[in-house]
């Protein structure tokens, strides 16, 4: 399997490579040259597979440049930290279904893909004898996830910028009490624009990323969408063996990662078996809009909401999708891209029938979110996070009577309990892994936002 750039100006290479390039090198997003398809028995074989072994069945189809047995290993290392033995079991809560994506070690969906992405990273490393800095910024969700998915790898070496005091307290310490001397955590003084900032313009001197090889790990690498099909797979397989042959999902969307996901695994299995994949945004809504009037357009600024992971504006998988509804087409979507970038907006209105036979959309408002966390949890006695909780709203006010939805539950309530105490009247308690957060050691820089110094941090302390 061959991967090519959604702007068609990067020869196609092979998986490892592509995971390490991250971005393509024409600014455009990598993805594989074309989609593998499953039939029916294939399906059958799949039904009773555990996590792991689907996992593996999956990935395979899609990587074809490391050996059946290595990959294997790495499956195996990947998810075997996970608190659950199914890795992410589905639960019916009401008539819904829910997905537990957050049994992994920072207790959100993003470790799913992230712990892969460490031990790939690792093994590709290892077999070339090579090294790698990775360097991000991150509000929150992100930054601690990549921390967990390479902490005491071989060959790397993590700088992850923090705005100080700005995350919740629960996100800072995931980060800060990882201590493995691989692990460098930074907390600026100033907003996570200030360190997103810095992080573009580190990236930005070339000189600099080749000397150090710089490694990002934003959602755009190609290797963690490909760890999120996985799920989609495996909760269709179970909720099937209920009875039902056709399945919606609802999605708590911000960069459209995972719901992009979603659709690679819509294309991969018979049709059908996934009807539409439902997207859920908080207030920031652009990918909402785009859905419903066909035109993709910023709409100003980004707000805060109780779900911070998904308050964002431009979303940076976008333009994946872009490429299937342009059909393959790579000068068209290089028009667009140029485009947006030029006027904020890219009209795509003739499509507006496909994209919604693919997707339904509904924003979600703040107060909604609090009174499906309050609603869910005295109905059910379940506890949603604000992430999940905008998923099922729109699950509940986009449901058909002819098919059921699996939501994805992204985090653990535990991580956001402002929201939740809003909700219910008190927070909860974290799982047992983490109970003894605040009383770890823990080590973090302070450093001013700026890019010099923390240019020099880097050289100090990172692999040469
Ligand atoms: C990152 C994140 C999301 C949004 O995921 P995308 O792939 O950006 O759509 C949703 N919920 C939580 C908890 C997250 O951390």
């Amino acid at each position: 399997m061959k991967y090519i750039s959604t702007r068609g100006e990067t020869p196609p290479i092979g998986f490892k490579d592509a995971v390490m390039m991250g971005l393509a090198r024409d600014g455009g997003l990598l993805l594989p040259e074309s989609l593998p398809a499953v039939d029916r028995n294939t399906l059958n074989s799949w039904r009773n597979l555990p996590y792991q072994y689907l996992a593996l069945e999956i990935l395979t189809l899609f990587i074809d440049d490391i050996p059946r047995l290595d990959l294997d290993a790495l499956v195996e290392r990947s998810y075997r930290q996970f608190s659950h033995p199914q890795v992410t079991p589905v639960r019916r809560v009401g008539d819904l279904y829910i997905m537990e994506l957050f049994h992994g070690p920072t207790l959100a969906f993003k470790d799913i893909a992230l712990q892969l992405l460490g031990n790939l990273f690792e093994y590709i490393l290892t077999d070339s004898g090579s090294f790698m800095n990775i360097i991000g910024a991150t509000s929150g969700d992100t930054g601690s996830a990549a921390i967990y998915g390479v902490r005491g790898k071989k060959g790397i070496n993590i700088f992850i910028l923090h705005p100080e005091g700005r995350t919740s307290p629960i996100q800072a310490l995931q980060m800060t009490t990882v201590v493995e001397p691989n692990v460098f955590n930074i907390a600026v003084r100033g907003t996570f624009d200030d360190a997103q900032a810095i992080v573009k313009e580190i990236f930005g001197d070339l000189e600099f990323k080749d000397r150090y090889h710089l490694g990002a790990i934003n959602s755009i690498n190609w290797a963690r969408v490909l760890a999120q099909v996985v799920y989609y797979v495996y909760s269709y397989c179970k909720v099937w063996k209920t009875g039902a042959e056709s399945v919606d999902f609802s999605v708590p969307t911000g960069n459209f990662g995972d719901i992009f996901a979603g659709f690679i695994a819509k294309r991969l299995l018979p049709e059908g078996c996934i009807n539409r994949l439902i997207l859920a945004t908080n207030e920031n809504d652009i990918l909402a809009r785009f859905v419903r009037e066909g035109e993709y357009a910023t709409g100003g600024g980004v707000t805060p909401t109780f779900s911070p992971s998904m308050d964002i504006q431009i979303a940076s998988n976008f333009e994946r999708y872009l490429y299937y509804l342009r059909d393959e087409n790579s000068e068209q979507v290089r028009r667009d891209m140029a485009a947006f970038a030029r006027t904020g907006t890219i009209d795509l209105v003739q499509f507006k029938q496909r994209v919604q036979q693919d997707f339904a959309a509904r924003s979600v408002s703040e107060a909604e979110t609090i009174a499906t966390i309050a609603e869910v949890h005295a109905r059910e006695n379940y506890l949603l996070d604000p992430h999940t909780a905008v998923g099922v709203k729109a699950a509940m006010e986009l449901k058909s009577d002819e098919r059921p939805v699996i939501c994805l539950a992204t985090a653990h309530p535990a991580k956001f309990g402002a929201a939740v105490q809003k909700a219910i009247g008190r927070e909860v308690d974290l799982p047992p892994a983490l109970a003894d957060l605040t009383e770890r050691e823990s080590r973090c820089q302070v450093m001013d936002a700026d890019v010099d110094k923390i240019k020099e941090y880097v050289r100090l302390h990172g692999l040469s």
